[in-house]
């Protein structure tokens, strides 16, 4: 089946793509919105949750495309901060998508916490809307956030962020191993058996 994925996020792309790929080999054809827009316009996150936000997108998306759609939003909640940067995490440090910046901004603010108190989580909420209906499906990763960066890979907040059980950041891991254990696999391996299961796919 066609999917269109809701988001201009290549890392995105690659990532939920690579999933697919393995679990279901030959059945999903990823669409990104270059494929089949000419203007790929953002869609403001105006929600107030990552749930309201992931529907936002990909009701939009379906509606202008007539595909079925998948759109996620993605949040770092820090406990430290009391859960932020939460649905703010794209524009934490004020311009939308400044990863470096938004990086800086939580280091500084989490000066002199202990590595005890730097517990943190990703969470990644996917919305699929389609012709038979809408679907939230949630994906975790608890880890914490360390003092320096460390890592070229992935994306946004991975070069911050040791997942539990590890040594290495998002940042120094491969696609694969990311995938295996992130928030984001996480919620894709689900999307999956909705596929199949809701689906037929
Ligand atoms: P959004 O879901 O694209 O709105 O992402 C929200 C924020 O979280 C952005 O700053 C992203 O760079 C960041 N982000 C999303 N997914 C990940 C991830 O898998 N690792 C690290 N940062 C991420």
């Amino acid at each position: 089946m066609k999917l269109l994925l809701g988001s201009n996020n290549k890392h995105k792309a690659e990532e939920i793509k690579a999933i697919f790929d393995s679990k279901l080999p030959g059945k999903i054809v990823l669409l990104t919105l270059d494929d089949v827009l000419d203007d790929a316009f953002d869609v403001e996150e105006t929600g107030d949750t990552l749930e309201e936000n992931a529907i936002l997108k990909a009701e939009i998306y379906h509606k202008v495309t007539g595909l079925p759609c998948i759109a996620d939003d993605t949040g770092l909640e820090i406990d430290a901060l009391d859960g932020a940067p939460g649905v703010m995490s794209a524009r934490f440090a004020g311009e939308h998508g400044n990863d470096t910046a938004n990086r800086a901004l939580v280091l500084d603010k989490l000066t002199g916490v202990s590595y005890e108190k730097r517990t943190a989580r990703f969470r990644t909420v996917i919305c699929y809307f389609g012709n038979s209906g809408v679907e939230l499906i949630a994906g975790t990763c608890a880890g914490r956030i360390i003092t320096n960066e460390r890592g070229k890979g992935g994306f946004g907040y991975d070069p911050i962020f040791v997942p539990d059980g590890f040594d290495t950041t998002f940042a120094e891991m491969s696609a694969e191993q990311k995938n295996a254990i992130s928030h984001r696999g996480r919620a894709v391996t689900k999307l999956v058996e909705f596929l199949e299961k809701e689906i037929g796919v």
